[in-house]
């Protein structure tokens, strides 16, 4: 695997390997690498032939300066378990001289899906997701690119970028990885105190709950007020809990085939996010 920090020296391997008929994929990241990421980095077996593997902490996705400070960094770290791991040619790791130069004014916007859910308190988060995500396409030049269903609504808004601006790649989803006690891997998960990580598993225990409830045929509403009211009294801080469509995010009931749980929650200034298909 080749450490590489400048997008110049990236074109040129992305060149030749274009010349050469390579299949290149992409898994952007924002490092702290975890077993979820390398499930990405696997789901691209067979589909690509050369796999480059992204990190970069992206300044313009946080609305919040101590979220991005705070946010876990280890370049070393990250770089001897994909050497452990094996199957990544490149990890790019530019800094920010590399992907905004001076003078950037330039946001992607995927108006429609990107006020809610995650949106809602996070203004300006996926115009921030969307550039980056662009510039990554563009800058790797990737065929194909994995992105985690546990960020399912920047995995719903990727796609619709790429079919809006008919951009040459094509998205896999992969499904989330999980801990033994179900709580979505996340490089988030490091900042919990030992306490806070034995509550987070309620964030999944509850989406489970309020799943076999709706299942049984309960009224939606009590549902969700149930499970918000679990949550809390385990010490979270609930942003959101709804029920959306997969396909367009829209809110749905409980009969549409396509109706996916999606909750963000914080415990302490660590907020977790998570997402179950009801079928
Ligand atoms: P991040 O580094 O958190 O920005 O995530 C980079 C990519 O990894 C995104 O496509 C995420 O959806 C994906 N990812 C993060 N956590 C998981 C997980 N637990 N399971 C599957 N994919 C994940």
């Amino acid at each position: 695997m080749k450490l590489v920090k400048t997008r110049q020296e990236l074109a040129d391997i992305v060149t030749q390997w274009h010349r050469a008929g390579e299949t290149i994929g992409v898994v952007p990241t924002m490092g702290s690498l975890h077993a979820g990421h390398l499930a990405l980095v696997k789901a691209l077996d067979g589909k690509a032939t050369r796999r480059i593997v992204t990190i970069f902490v992206n300044p313009i996705q946080f609305n919040n300066p101590d979220d991005f400070h705070l946010y876990p960094r280890g370049l070393e770290a990250d770089a001897a378990l994909l050497e452990e791991t094996g199957g990544v040619d490149i990890l790019y790791a530019p800094d920010e001289t590399q992907i905004y130069a001076p003078g950037f004014s330039t946001r992607v916007v995927v108006s429609g899906l990107d006020a809610m859910l995650c949106g809602g308190d996070r203004p300006g988060h996926f115009d921030g997701v969307a550039t980056i995500v662009t510039k990554l396409f563009m800058q790797t030049r990737a065929d194909i690119a994995a992105f985690g269903e546990k960020d399912f609504q920047q995995l719903c808004i990727v796609r619709r970028l790429v079919q809006d601006l008919d951009l040459p790649v094509s998205i896999l989803p992969v499904p989330t990885v999980r801990e033994a006690d179900q709580l979505a891997l996340s490089s988030r998960n490091r900042r919990l105190t030992p306490v806070q990580r034995a509550r987070a598993a309620h964030l999944p225990a509850s989406l489970h709950t309020c799943i076999a409830e709706l299942k049984a045929g309960k009224n939606l509403e009590t549902c969700l007020k149930t499970c918000w009211q679990d949550l809390e009294e385990a010490g979270f801080t609930v942003h959101y809990l709804e029920l959306r469509s997969s396909k367009n995010l829209q809110a749905t009931q409980p009969s549409d085939p396509s109706a996916r749980l999606f909750v963000a929650a914080s415990l302490g200034d660590v907020r977790l996010i998570d997402n179950m298909p009801l079928c």
